[in-house]
Order: C-alpha cells, then sequence, then structure tokens
C-alpha cells in the first residue's frame, strides 16, 4: 500500500469524459489499496478564458483580484471529480488550497508556499477518503487567495507530496514521459524510464516543456520521487529521482534539448579592463532582458575584447538598441547580431564519469558540416549555438551519434 499524489493537468481534466476516466483511474488505485490525493488544474482552457474576461475589464487588472478569479478554474474541477468518485462509491471530499492552508506568501500571481497543514488531509485518508486538493493556489497569513503562476498545478502537486511524505507524486498529462528528445523531430526518440531531477531541469529549461520548473526544483530539495505519465494510454513513465551510485552504467549522454528561439549579439572590440562585463550586462538585465550564455574572448594586443551573449529572440530587438548605446558609450568597433541561431544541448549526468563526450559530439555537428558559432558547457551539459536552419540535423545527428534509440545506450561507451 503506498500513499500517491496524483496530479491531473488541464488535458486530462478537459471535459467530463475525461474527468470521469480520471475517477475511473482513481478508483482503480484505491482498489489497489493505496492512498490518494488527487490534485487537479482547471480544465484544458478555463484559465486562460478567465485571463481574457479579465483583461476585458481592464487591461492591467488588481492582482488580487486576478488570483480570485483565477482560482475558481480548479475549484470547479475538484467539486466535479469529487462528485464523479462518490458515484463510484468512494468518498471523497475537496479542498481549495486555502481551506487545505496552504500558506504562501503575498507575492499574488507568482506566490511561493511557506507551509502546508496537512491534518485535515491526513485525517481524511485515515478514514478511507480520497482527497481532492485544487492545484495552483493557497492563501496568504491575511486569508487573501494567491496563485502560484501558470502551471503551477504541479508545484501543488509535489509540495502536498512532500508534505505528506509521500511515496511518489505522479503527474499526469499528455504525454507518457519524458523522452531522449522530441518525438516530433527524432522519429526514434525513446521514452526514457529514469533522468534525475538535475537533468530533468536542463532539459525543462532547455525547451522540453512538460512540467513547471519550479515543480522540479521542489521535487529534488525534498526529494520527491516525481513520475510523469499519460492519463490517455497505460504506461510506466518517467521516473525523475536522486542519482543513483551506478554512475558506472550511466550512458553519457541522457538527452537532447533544443530551443530554437535564441538571438546572439557581440560587441566587438571593447576595452579589456575590469567592470567590462558588468557595464554591458548591467542595462540588458536593467531591462528584465535575460541572458542565456555568454562568451568573452580573450584580449587581443590592443588591449581589446570580443564579448558575445544570447537572449530570447523576443527580447532580440530591445537587447539591440541597449546595446548600440552601450557600443557607443565603450567605443566598442562594432556590433554583430543574429537573430536566427538557435541552440542544442546534451544533457546527462552520466557525462560526469564519461570522458570525450564533448569531442564526440562536435565530431557528428562536423561530419554534417554544421558551424559551431558558441559553446558552453556545465559539468551535466554541453551547449552550442548554431545557424537555426540546421537545428533539426543537429539533434539528429547527436541523437543517433550517443546512440540515443538503442535501449542498450546505458552501457554502451562512446
Ligand atoms: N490552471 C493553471 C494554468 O493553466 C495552473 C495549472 O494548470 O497548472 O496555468
Ligand atoms: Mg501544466
Amino acid at each position: 500500500m503506498a500513499l500517491l499524489v496524483q496530479k491531473y493537468g488541464g488535458t486530462s481534466v478537459g471535459t467530463i469524459e475525461r474527468i470521469e476516466a480520471v475517477a475511473d483511474r482513481v478508483y482503480k488505485h484505491k482498489q489497489q489499496g493505496d492512498d490518494i490525493v488527487v490534485v487537479v488544474s482547471a480544465m484544458s482552457g478555463e484559465t486562460n478564458r478567465l485571463v481574457s474576461l479579465a483583461k476585458s475589464v481592464q487591461e492591467f487588472p488588481d492582482a488580487r483580484e486576478m488570483d480570485v478569479l483565477l482560482s475558481t478554474g480548479e475549484q470547479v474541477t475538484i467539486a466535479l471529480l469529487s462528485m464523479a468518485l462518490m458515484k463510484r462509491g468512494l468518498e471523497a471530499r475537496s479542498y481549495t488550497g486555502s481551506q487545505i492552508r496552504i500558506t504562501t506568501d503575498s507575492a499574488h500571481s507568482k506566490a511561493r508556499i511557506q507551509k502546508i497543514d496537512t491534518e485535515a488531509m491526513q485525517a481524511d485518508l485515515d478514514a478511507g477518503r480520497v482527497v481532492v486538493a485544487a492545484g495552483f493556489q493557497g492563501a496568504d497569513e491575511l486569508g487573501n487567495i494567491t496563485t502560484l503562476g501558470r502551471g503551477g498545478s504541479d508545484t501543488t502537486g509535489v509540495a502536498l507530496a512532500a508534505a505528506l511524505k509521500a511515496d511518489e507524486c505522479q503527474i499526469y498529462t499528455d504525454v507518457d514521459g519524458v523522452y531522449t528528445t522530441d518525438p516530433r523531430v527524432v522519429d526514434s526518440a525513446r521514452r526514457l524510464d529514469k533522468i534525475t531531477f538535475e537533468e530533468m531541469l536542463e532539459m525543462a529549461s532547455l525547451g522540453s516543456k512538460i512540467l513547471q520548473i519550479r515543480s522540479v526544483e521542489f521535487a529534488g530539495k525534498y526529494q520527491v520521487p516525481l513520475r510523469v505519465l499519460s492519463s490517455f494510454v497505460e504506461g510506466e513513465g518517467t521516473l525523475i529521482t536522486t542519482e543513483g551510485n551506478n554512475n558506472m552504467e550511466q550512458p553519457a549522454v541522457s538527452g537532447i534539448a533544443f530551443n530554437r528561439d535564441e538571438a546572439k549579439l557581440t560587441l566587438m572590440g571593447v576595452p579589456d579592463i575590469p567592470g567590462i562585463a558588468s557595464r554591458i550586462l548591467g542595462p540588458i538585465s536593467d531591462a528584465n532582458i535575460e541572458v542565456d550564455m555568454i562568451v568573452q574572448n580573450v584580449s587581443v594586443e590592443d588591449g581589446t575584447t570580443d564579448f558575445t551573449f544570447t537572449v530570447h529572440r523576443n527580447e532580440y530587438d530591445q537587447a539591440l538598441v541597449i546595446l548600440k548605446d552601450i557600443a557607443e558609450e565603450l567605443g566598442a568597433r562594432d556590433v554583430l547580431s543574429d537573430a536566427s541561431t538557435a541552440k542544442v544541448s546534451i544533457v546527462g549526468v552520466g557525462m560526469r564519469s564519461h570522458a570525450g563526450v564533448a569531442s564526440t559530439m562536435f565530431k557528428a555537428l562536423a561530419n554534417e558540416s554544421i558551424n559551431i558559432q558558441l559553446i558552453s558547457t556545465s559539468e551535466i551539459k554541453v551547449s552550442v549555438i548554431i545557424d537555426e536552419k540546421y537545428m533539426e540535423l543537429a539533434v539528429r545527428a547527436l541523437h543517433s551519434a550517443f546512440k540515443l534509440s538503442d535501449c542498450a545506450a546505458g552501457i554502451s561507451e562512446v
């Protein structure tokens, strides 16, 4: 018998039929003797509908009222699902975030969880009831309704699992797990049985948007085993967990992530003196533009250097205007920019114990005559910036160079 927190996303509760299907699944687990806490999102499209209702009243609605409005989406699904469970003869009880007493700070629309009261939920579980909790919401010390940011029901699921010391937090969604790369790009992409929190964070932040990143950080911090599964097809999904100590059997690379939306900006010939990086990036960050990769070249003999960084393509125009001003101030020789670049990354904790991973990557790209414009590395990741035109080709080449379609990749040498 296990205590499971099962989170169902918007598409999994998008219609009454889907809600009935969730109830069937919960019923089945309950019959097997598991204790279940269900966390639900709003029905798909509902949160967006509420946002546009608000915007039709006022362009910038009050943040407190916005949270009162958006939290209603989840309130609908907890009630409907509880009814569907009762119809099946189960005892169930719904809770909004504030009824549970998920206490958050007062940062409306991006609140952080501070405390969770488990007493009422535990009493329900002990009495054999299914707890049905609204995702995405809580209340501050004063009882004001707050929300946790878009996609925040994942975080609710993980937080409840951590607070209740659940055996597993299962995230039911419309994909059946985490893949070695996007199957729309590589049709032989394979579902991973297991991935570490760190790898998942790299994969998620690099564009494999399955889980809210915050929920993965949360799960890692509190060591909550997290499983991504499909609510549409049966399967084991992907278990996200801590690294085992069988490092040698790890494949060097677990997955290939990519991001089409990178734009590259370079300042040529800026003075190579202390403080130059902060003079360049200070105004960029003041404008709230997120910088991804940063590369500074070695100094050339005349005491100048070149400085390159990448930003999201949406922020490219704004970044370029700011950079042109800085270039003038610093007397830079030139500003180069390219909005049609993409980032491709290989990710894997196995890199820690395998040599030659980066060179295998570079060779695979060279074989396809793909030029690398920038390289950056971390302990478990190597990323390159390339021309966007070659992104899919690069992903396919790397997927095959690291034998990711092959189930035996786990023990193959690269
Ligand atoms: N309903 C909220 C949203 O659409 C929260 C969630 O689904 O996780 O962002
Ligand atoms: Mg979601």
